[in-house]
């Protein structure tokens, strides 16, 4: 989940901002690396008497809309398996899910390490350490300290399958049958995983407005969203997500 597509909202600033309009200006101003940022904001909080509590407080008030529980409900209902691959960290998605009901719906949550310490205070990593092998993966929409595409291939290995999937929502299908994925996201970092759909059963849910689709649309470069094999379709709120999945699948 590039934090607009399972979500409606960046649940990273949503929290600090929740917690501090000071870390807030940080967030807008500071060239430190995005996980980095996250985890030093956090310390700070802590530093000032800020509490766990307001933080799992903040999780409960980020909006996730209720057609995306659904579409959520229809692909499990149907068998697929759900995944979240994520610049986020586990504390905030196993926070947002668990409110929302709909942890048990996904299999797998990749995404950066988080964990509270005896103090209380919330510690987020890089999933990829800064002193760790680089993914150096070619695509160069991936962050430093995660490629979601190579976090799709090791998913597909754990599962036993030998094709593809993806982000915010994503499927397999069980193995020896073949594989359709439905990819949801809004981030240029949701374009590596995207490279993995093999055919236009494949469908990748492209958010509207965001940086997804314009460097899916780039004029100069055509050959970007030629490179995807699956049928791309645009959405704006998740009801358009769920009308396409009753209908086609
Ligand atoms: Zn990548």
């Amino acid at each position: 989940m590039s934090n607009r597509s399972l979500i409606d909202t960046d649940s990273d600033r949503f929290v600090i901002e929740y917690l501090s309009p000071v870390l807030r200006q940080k967030l807008n101003t500071s060239p430190m690396q995005w996980t980095d940022l996250q985890n030093e904001c956090l310390k700070e909080y802590h530093e000032q008497g800020g509490t766990g509590d307001k933080i799992r407080e903040s999780l409960k008030k980020i909006p996730l809309d209720s057609k995306m529980i659904q579409v959520c409900q229809l692909l499990y209902s149907k068998g697929w398996v759900l995944a979240i691959v994520s610049d986020a960290n586990q504390v905030y998605i196993e926070g947002i899910l668990e409110h929302y009901g709909i942890r048990n719906l996904f299999s797998a949550i990749i995404t950066n390490p988080a964990f509270w310490d005896v103090q209380g205070r919330l510690h987020i990593q890089r999933l990829i350490p800064a002193d760790g092998i680089p993914h150096g993966c070619p695509s160069g929409v991936c962050s430093l300290n995660i490629c979601k595409g190579q976090e799709v291939d090791k998913l597909l290995l754990r599962l036993g399958n030998d094709s593809q999937a993806g982000g915010a929502v994503e499927s397999f299908g069980h193995a020896g049958v073949p594989i359709r994925m439905l990819y949801v996201g809004d981030g240029r970092n949701d374009y590596c995983p995207a490279l993995r759909t093999k055919s236009p059963q494949d469908i990748y849910f492209v958010r509207k407005g965001r940086s997804l689709e314009k460097y899916l649309n780039m004029a100069d470069a055509p050959e970007i969203r030629r490179a995807i094999r699956a049928r791309i379709v645009y959405w704006d709120k998740a009801g358009e997500i769920l009308s396409e999945l009753q209908s086609t699948l």
